[in-house]
C-alpha cells in the first residue's frame, strides 16, 4: 500500500488476461510498476478486478524474460543481435518462398497482442509473403462462435453488452464457468442469481454459478445439441414461441419447427443424461422470461458439434424474441483478452481484416487496393491443418507470435513432431515457452505493460492499451518487430505508432470506420464504430447483419472420439481453467498466484473413486490412446460418475498429451471437452 501511495504516475490500461477486458490503473515510478488498482469509473469493471488482473502482473520483469534474440546453432540457442536475427529470417523466408511458393509459409498470431499487432501479422502474411496461411488462437476456442453466429445472424460477436445484466430477468449460462474464467463478469452473474433472478446452467460440472441457478442441466460432455434441441422442442410444445418475431425477422422456421416436433426425446434424454422433466421446466422458464440473456463458453465451442451448438443457442434466442433489445441476446464469453480483436483484424485463413472473404474476387480487389499488392486468392490453412502440413513436409516455415501451441494445442506429441519437421520456426515470445524450445529463431517481444494499442473485449469494446513502462532492454514492441521484417523484405512501412496504425485499420475494417486513438477515452467504444465516432451497444436491433436471422436444425451426432474409443477408454475427460491461473500459465505461473495453486489436479466422482480404489489426494495415472499423465486426484461430486475434469496450466504435466485430434466439424476447433480416457491408481 505504501508503495502505491508513493507512485508518481497512474497509467490507465486494460488487463491482458481474459475477454472481460477490465480497466486497470497502474501506479508507476521511475519505470517500475508499484501497484495495480481498478478505476471506479471503468464501465467494464466499476472498480473491480479478479486476482489475476490485480496481482498477477509481476511477470512483466521476471528474470525469465527473454531479452535477446536467440538463434539455434548446432542444437544450442546462441544470443544474436537483432540484425543477425532479421537477416536470417529474411534469407530463410525468401528462399522458402522462392523454392516452394508462399503457401509453404504460415503465421499464427496472438490474442495477447493488441489489434494493431494482429493486423500487422496478417498483413505480413498476406501482403508480403503472399499467403492466407494466417490463424490465431480463436481457432482453438471460439472459432465455432464466430462461424455459428455468422450463419445465424451475420455477425460473429456478442449481440449485447455486459451492462445489460442489470436489465435482464433471466440468465442462461452454457458450457462456461464464469466465476473462474471470466471472474468480474462471473461475479455479476452470480450476484444476479443470488438476488433471485432465475437462471439455467447447462454444464457437465457443478460450477459455482450452477449452485445458484434455478436449473442445473448436468449433461454428459458433448451433448449440448441434444439438450438444446429438447429445450426448443418444449418451448414450441408449450406455446412459448414469439411468433411475431419469428415471422418478421427470421427465415427457415418451418423446417426447424417440423424437425423439432419429430425429436426423439427418449433418445435425447438417454444420450444427454438429463431428465426430460427438468429440461422441460427449464425451457418453460426461459420461454416465459421477458428478457433472457445467454452466455456461452468453451464448453459449447470445443466439441465436434461446437458450431452447431452455437447455432442452436441462436435458434433459442430467435424463437423467443430474445434478440435486438436491452437485456437479451447471445453473448459468448470470449476466452482471451483480445481474441475477438485478433479475428476482427483478419487473423484467420478464410476472411481478411473486417471478415471479408479472401476467396471473393470483389474483396480480393478491395484488399489489393488497400495493401498495394495482389491478394492471395484461396483460403489458407487453419492451425490443425498447419500442423498436418508441417508433418507432411509441405509447410516449411511457421512464425508463431505469442502462442504456446506445444502446451496448449491438443495431442502434444503430434504438435511437437510437426514443429520439429519444419525447416524454419520463428517464435516471438516473452518467455522461453515449450514452443520456443523448438524454434530456430526466438524474437523477444514485449508484454501489454510495455506497449500501446487497442484490445477488443468480449462485448466488442475497443479499448486503449497504454504503455506503462519502457520495453525491457533487449526486447522490442511486437508490432515493430513485424514492421522491421516487412521493411527488410521490401514492403516499406512506417514505424509502429498506435494512432497511425488504428487509422490504417479504420480505413480497412468497415466496423472500425470512426475509431480514432485520441477519441477512445478511458472506456473505449463498442464496434461498429460509425464514421461519426458513435458506438453500438446492441446489434441486430432492426434487421440482422445478414438480413433475416436464420434457423438451423441439427441432429445430435456422437463425437468420433466416443464412438472410436469408449470401449477401451470408458471415462470422459473434460478440460478447463481455474481462477488462479491463465491458460498455459506462462504469465500467472511467474507470479504469486503459483503459491496459491501450484499444480493441475483431477476431479473424480466419489463413486468412481471407490470403484477404482483411488483415495483423495493420491496420485493417479490418467491415460488415453494418445498418451498418459500422472496427477493428483481430488474426489468430488462436482462431476458425475463417468466424467473426469482437469486443467492444463502446468507444463510439468502436459495434460494435452492425452487430448484428442477430433475437431468441430465446421471450423476445426479442437474437441478439448470430450476426451475418452481411463484412470487408475498410480
Ligand atoms: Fe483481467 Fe478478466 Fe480478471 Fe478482469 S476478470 S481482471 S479482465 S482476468
Amino acid at each position: 500500500q505504501s508503495k502505491s501511495v508513493e507512485a508518481q504516475e497512474k497509467v490507465r490500461t486494460v488487463c491482458s488476461y481474459c475477454g472481460v477486458g477490465c480497466n486497470l490503473e497502474v501506479g508507476v515510478k521511475n519505470n517500475e510498476i508499484l501497484s495495480i488498482t481498478a478505476p471506479e469509473d471503468a464501465e467494464v469493471n466499476q472498480g473491480h478486478t479478479c486476482l489475476k488482473g490485480r496481482y498477477a502482473w509481476r511477470f512483466y520483469n521476471h528474470p525469465d524474460r527473454l531479452t535477446s534474440p536467440l538463434i539455434k546453432k548446432e542444437g544450442q540457442f546462441v544470443e544474436a543481435s537483432w540484425d543477425e536475427a532479421y537477416d536470417l529470417i529474411v534469407e530463410k523466408l525468401g528462399s522458402i518462398k522462392s523454392d516452394f511458393g508462399p503457401d509453404a509459409i504460415a503465421g499464427i498470431s496472438s490474442s495477447r497482442c493488441p489489434n494493431e499487432e494482429n493486423y500487422l501479422m496478417q498483413k505480413l502474411m498476406r501482403a508480403v509473403i503472399g499467403t492466407n496461411n494466417i490463424d490465431c488462437c480463436a481457432r482453438v476456442c471460439h472459432s465455432p462462435t464466430a462461424h455459428g453466429m455468422q450463419q445465424s445472424f451475420g455477425t460473429g460477436a456478442a449481440t449485447n453488452s455486459i451492462e445489460d445484466l442489470a436489465k435482464t430477468d433471466f440468465i442462461m449460462v452454457i458450457g462456461a464457468n464464469p466465476t473462474s474464467a471470466h471472474p468480474v463478469t462471473g461475479a455479476k452473474i452470480k450476484q444476479k442469481l443470488m438476488k433471485g433472478t432465475p437462471g439455467i446452467v447447462i454444464d457437465p460440472v457443478k460450477t459455482e454459478v450452477a449452485e445458484y441457478a434455478t436449473y442445473h442441466l448436468q449433461l454428459r460432455p458433448g451433448t449440448n445439441v441434444a439438450v438444446l434441441n429438447m429445450m426448443a422442442h418444449y418451448i414450441i410444445k408449450e406455446g412459448l414461441v414469439d411468433q411475431q418475431f419469428v415471422d418478421t425477422r427470421t427465415e427457415g422456421w418451418q423446417d426447424y419447427h417440423d424437425a423439432l416436433m419429430n425429436l426423439d426425446i427418449d433418445r435425447m434424454e438417454a444420450l444427454s443424461g438429463v431428465d426430460r422433466a427438468l429440461v422441460r421446466d427449464a425451457a418453460i422458464a426461459y420461454g416465459k422470461a421477458e428478457a433472457a440473456m445467454s452466455f456461452h463458453g468453451l464448453g459449447v465451442t470445443e466439441h465436434s458439434q461446437g458450431s452447431r451448438s452455437v447455432m442452436s443457442i441462436a435458434d433459442l434466442a430467435m424463437m423467443t424474441g430474445n434478440i435486438g433489445r436491452e437485456g437479451v441476446g447471445v453473448n459468448p464469453l470470449r476466452g482471451q483478452n483480445n481474441v475477438q480483436g485478433a479475428a476482427d483484424m483478419g487473423c484467420q485463413p478464410h476472411q481478411g481484416a473486417g471478415y471479408m472473404s479472401v476467396e471473393d474476387p470483389k474483396w480480393q480487389e478491395y484488399y489489393t487496393e488497400k495493401y498495394g499488392v495482389h491478394s492471395p486468392t484461396h483460403a489458407g490453412l487453419k492451425i490443425p491443418q498447419m500442423f498436418n502440413s508441417a508433418k507432411a513436409g509441405t509447410l516449411k516455415a511457421l512464425w508463431i507470435m505469442g502462442e504456446d501451441v506445444a502446451q496448449t494445442d491438443p495431442n502434444t506429441h503430434h504438435v511437437v513432431e510437426s514443429l520439429k519437421n519444419l525447416d524454419f520456426l520463428i517464435v516471438q515470445e516473452i518467455f522461453f515457452s515449450e514452443t520456443a524450445k523448438l524454434a530456430d529463431v526466438i524474437l523477444p517481444g514485449t508484454s501489454f505493460l510495455e506497449k500501446s494499442g487497442t484490445f477488443t473485449n468480449g462485448e466488442r469494446r475497443v479499448q486503449a492499451v497504454r504503455e506503462v513502462v519502457k520495453p525491457l532492454p533487449g526486447t522490442k514492441v511486437d508490432g515493430q518487430i513485424i514492421i522491421d521484417v516487412m521493411n527488410r523484405m521490401g514492403y516499406a512501412q512506417p514505424d509502429y505508432q498506435p494512432d497511425t496504425m488504428l487509422a490504417e485499420i479504420a480505413d480497412v475494417v468497415p466496423f472500425f470506420a470512426g475509431a480514432k486513438w485520441n477519441e477512445l477515452g478511458d472506456n473505449g467504444k463498442q464496434w461498429p464504430i460509425l464514421a461519426d465516432g458513435s458506438e453500438t451497444k446492441i446489434l441486430h436491433t432492426e434487421t440482422f447483419k445478414r438480413g433475416l436471422g436464420k434457423f438451423h436444425y441439427f441432429d445430435f451426432e456422437e463425437s468420433k472420439e466416443i464412438e472410436n474409443h469408449a470401449t477401451s477408454f470408458p471415462y470422459i475427460l473434460t478440460t478447463s481453467r481455474i481462477l488462479e491461473h491463465y491458460n498455459c500459465g506462462t504469465m500467472t505461473r511467474r507470479t504469486d498466484n503459483k503459491q496459491i495453486v501450484s499444480e493441475d489436479i483431477l476431479l473424480i466422482n466419489p463413486q468412481d473413486a471407490r470403484q477404482k480404489q483411488i483415495a483423495h489426494e493420491s496420485i493417479v495415472r490418467l491415460f488415453s490412446s494418445r498418451g498418459e499423465v500422472n496427477l493428483k486426484a481430488h474426489v468430488s461430486d462436482k462431476v458425475k460418475p463417468g466424467v473426469l475434469f482437469t486443467t492444463f496450466h502446468f507444463p510439468e504435466l502436459m495434460v494435452n498429451n492425452i487430448t484428442s485430434d477430433e475437431c468441430d466439424l465446421e471450423t476445426l476447433c479442437p474437441e478439448y471437452k470430450v476426451v475418452a480416457v481411463d484412470v487408475e491408481a498410480a
